[in-house]
């Protein structure tokens, strides 16, 4: 899919080779322009010559990170250069949560965390950490709309996805709902943004209303995993317990943080009957930076 958003391509610059190279149609233009008929010539130019090049040469997407064309590969809708400067998760992972263990501390092939506790999910699985340029990109998406990038951040939550075996066949997308307050605020959820784009890729169908959200929550970001999960419990709503009843549902959202929320989503989708919730991020959140280890985050 090509993006249509062109406020990152540099002034003057075209992907198609013929107009750096000088291929045969810009030079009949510009012999067109010079000799003959200015006017025309300029016309001819300007709106003849790039459509007429679009089938030669089609055009390439841009990559919404950085806004250089680039040749998709294996369906990420990013260039390899910004790719490469994602933190992605490196194994190996909390066999639960997905935290990488060197980063949470590990308890076996559990993390510190899941050891101590019991999710209401079965297992939870994210693309990158919270940190860097996914970081960035994820705070540009949410606050300045950029919606580019979120078919992006779905082609890499896919990708991730296709890589657990015991994920990959859900019966359900469902994405954790923000509140109507910010929903009213930001125009979007960028959960249900990524739902979408993994859905349409799975070939799964998306409940973009299948679970409620209540009351506006306050921000959970300074509060430890417990205080997380007094603030959100009760929370969440599962609109139609006949839709995910005995399915297996793909709880999806932008970042796990302790897993409160995706607990209390997966809560309320259990008791509306749902066979089991996975969840898949595209962020993961390492709360304790004493857990990181030396040189991170990268500089
Ligand atoms: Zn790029
Ligand atoms: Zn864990």
């Amino acid at each position: 899919m090509a993006f249509r958003d062109d406020r990152h391509r540099p002034a003057g610059r075209r992907e198609s080779p013929a107009a750096h190279g000088k291929g045969w149609l810009a030079s009949a233009g510009e012999w067109f322009t010079e000799s003959l008929a200015p006017g025309l010539g300029e016309w001819f130019t300007e709106s003849l010559v790039p459509g007429l090049k679009d089938l030669v040469y089609p055009p390439r997407p841009l990559c919404p990170f950085c806004g250089q064309p680039f040749t998709p590969a294996r369906g990420i809708l990013l260039c390899p250069g910004c790719l490469q400067r994602l933190p992605l998760v490196q194994p190996p992972v909390c066999r639960v949560c997905g935290k990488p263990l060197r980063l949470s501390g590990a308890a076996g092939d559990k993390c510190q965390d899941c050891a101590r506790y019991r999710h209401f999910f079965g297992m939870a699985r994210a693309v990158g950490l919270f940190d860097g340029a996914l970081r960035e990109g994820i705070h540009q998406l949410k606050y300045q709309g950029r919606r580019a990038l979120g078919e992006a951040f779905a082609s890499l939550m896919f990708s991730r996805l296709n890589a657990e075996p015991q994920m990959r066949r859900p019966g359900l997308l469902i994405p954790v709902p923000i509140s109507p307050e910010k929903l009213e605020r930001r125009g979007f959820n960028q959960a249900a943004l990524l739902a979408q784009g993994i859905g349409s890729r799975l070939g799964r169908p998306v409940a973009m209303d299948g679970l409620r959200r209540g009351r506006d929550t306050p921000a959970q970001n300074r509060l430890d995993a417990r205080q997380r999960r007094r603030n959100i419990a009760g929370a969440f709503t599962a609109t139609a317990p006949a839709a995910v009843s005995g399915r297996s549902v793909l709880l999806i959202d932008d970042v796990y943080t302790t897993g409160a929320t995706a607990d209390e989503c997966a809560r309320a989708l259990l008791r509306a009957g749902a066979r089991e919730v996975n969840v898949l991020t595209l962020a993961v959140g390492v709360l304790d930076r004493h857990w990181l280890g030396a040189g991170f985050p990268p500089a």
